[in-house]
């Protein structure tokens, strides 16, 4: 029985850890198109030198290895649900191969969206994924700090917040003068939280800080050197850095699954709704149970994985219910019992979302519960970021 999980970011990890400590004779498969785990929450210190890549990421192979897994490092390209088979793309190396799996976890997450806007996809560096993180960082490398620099930061939201503060304590280090604007299309910063409370308070951290906030401001176009607004206004900038908004990844739409907005609809058990083999978590999911929709964030990814992991125990447990189903190596999974798969219940929502958000400064800010804490967020969020990283 092999259960193939595709996409190894903090969804799919939990899932195979999960797995491996509920059935040690589980054949388990890890998929994914980078070689290596990369700890996304610290990308934004990776501008400010504050971290290294070598630091937040770790081989996934040598992972796969000591969980008793194997690891492909491939890109998926198309799944065959009909024939239970994940298709990879061909690279100079291997050729295109057809990966079987009796049940299979979609763990994919997320990609940035620039919405259309000329000229911003093609203008504009990001720190959604560590090469884009790394390639921000060179930008601002080879910038001329004899001279005041203009860099725009769209999207006041967690990942914006936190690229803004990095980019303060950048050019302090370096003694450099910088103009630094964080734009916002919406009237606050942070609107995802839904107290103003936390943005009342980085708002006034940032601006001390000497970073420029322009909320209401809608990126119309990206010219080279100038953005235009939707009110006329215009600002002129040497890097763009875009963390406004994030779209479903590409090989959803090529996939005939279920879908809410693009983005992958499942059951209260994370089936792929209408299928008992193919579960989905993390980022890639469209989550909503009693009208409560599960956040796109580590603790829903690491939950959900949890979760799928044990959904798919259960499953293969009932399966010894129908005659020669289960093969024999699988026999200690039987039970007397069929049991009920677990509904799961999303715990960082969008109604009541937890953050935990970098300002620079080695200062941090919790948003819990509605409530704002500040002493000892940074230290808790880089505890956060050591214990997960040390499980490999
Ligand atoms: C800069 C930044 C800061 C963040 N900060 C925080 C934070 O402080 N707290 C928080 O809770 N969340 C934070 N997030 C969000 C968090 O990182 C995501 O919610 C989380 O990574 C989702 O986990 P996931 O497993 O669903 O997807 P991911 O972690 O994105 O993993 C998806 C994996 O799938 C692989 N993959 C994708 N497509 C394919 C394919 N076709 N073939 C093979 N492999 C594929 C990718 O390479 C990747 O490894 C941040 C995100 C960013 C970008």
């Amino acid at each position: 029985m092999n259960v193939v999980v595709l996409g190894c970011g903090f969804g799919g990890v939990e899932v195979a850890r999960t797995l491996r400590k509920e059935a040690k004779e589980l054949d388990i498969t890890m998929i994914d198109h980078t070689p290596q785990f990369d700890y996304p929450p610290a990308y934004p210190e990776l501008l400010s030198g504050k971290v290294t890549p070598e630091a937040i990421s770790h081989d996934l192979k040598k992972f796969a290895t000591k969980l008793g897994a194997g690891f492909i490092q491939a890109e998926v390209v198309n799944i065959d649900v009909k024939a239970k088979k994940v298709k990879t793309k061909a690279t100079a190396e291997d050729d295109a191969r057809d990966i079987p799996y009796d049940f299979l976890v979609i763990a994919i997450g997320a990609e940035q969206t620039f919405f259309g806007i000329p000229g911003a996809e093609k203008r504009s560096y990001t720190v959604n994924t560590m090469n884009g993180a790394i390639e921000t960082k060179n930008a601002l490398d080879t910038l001329d700090y004899s001279k005041e620099s203009s860099i725009a930061v769209i999207g006041a939201g967690l990942t914006g917040i936190e690229v803004a503060g990095e980019l303060v304590d950048y050019f302090k280090d370096r003694g450099a003068r910088a103009r630094i604007s964080l734009v916002e299309m919406m009237p606050r910063i942070l609107p995802a939280l839904p107290k103003e409370n936390v943005a009342i308070y980085v708002r006034k951290f940032l601006s001390d800080s000497g970073v420029e906030i322009l909320t209401e401001t809608a990126v119309q176009e990206v010219s080279e050197g100038e953005i235009t607004f939707k009110d006329g206004k215009k600002l002129p900038y040497n890097i763009i850095i875009w963390t406004a908004g994030i779209k479903p990844n590409r090989l959803l739409e090529i996939l005939d699954l279920p879908k809410v907005k693009g983005w992958l609809k499942v059951d209260s058990y994370l089936r792929v709704e209408g299928m008992d083999d193919v579960f989905a978590v993390g980022d890639t999911v469209y989550f909503e149970r009693e009208g409560v929709r599960a956040g796109q964030n580590v603790e829903e990814a690491e939950g959900q994985g949890r979760a799928a992991a044990e959904n798919i125990i259960r499953t293969i447990k009932n399966l010894s219910f129908k005659k020669n189903a289960l093969p024999k190596k699988y026999y200690s999974l039987y039970t007397m019992k069929g049991e009920k798969l677990k509904r799961y219940r999303p715990k960082n929502t969008i109604q009541n979302p937890k953050a935990l958000i970098s300002l620079g400064d080695d200062k941090a800010v919790l948003y819990f519960g509605g409530m704002v804490f500040k002493v000892f967020a940074y230290r808790l969020k880089k505890f956060v970021e050591h214990r997960y990283m040390k499980r490999f």
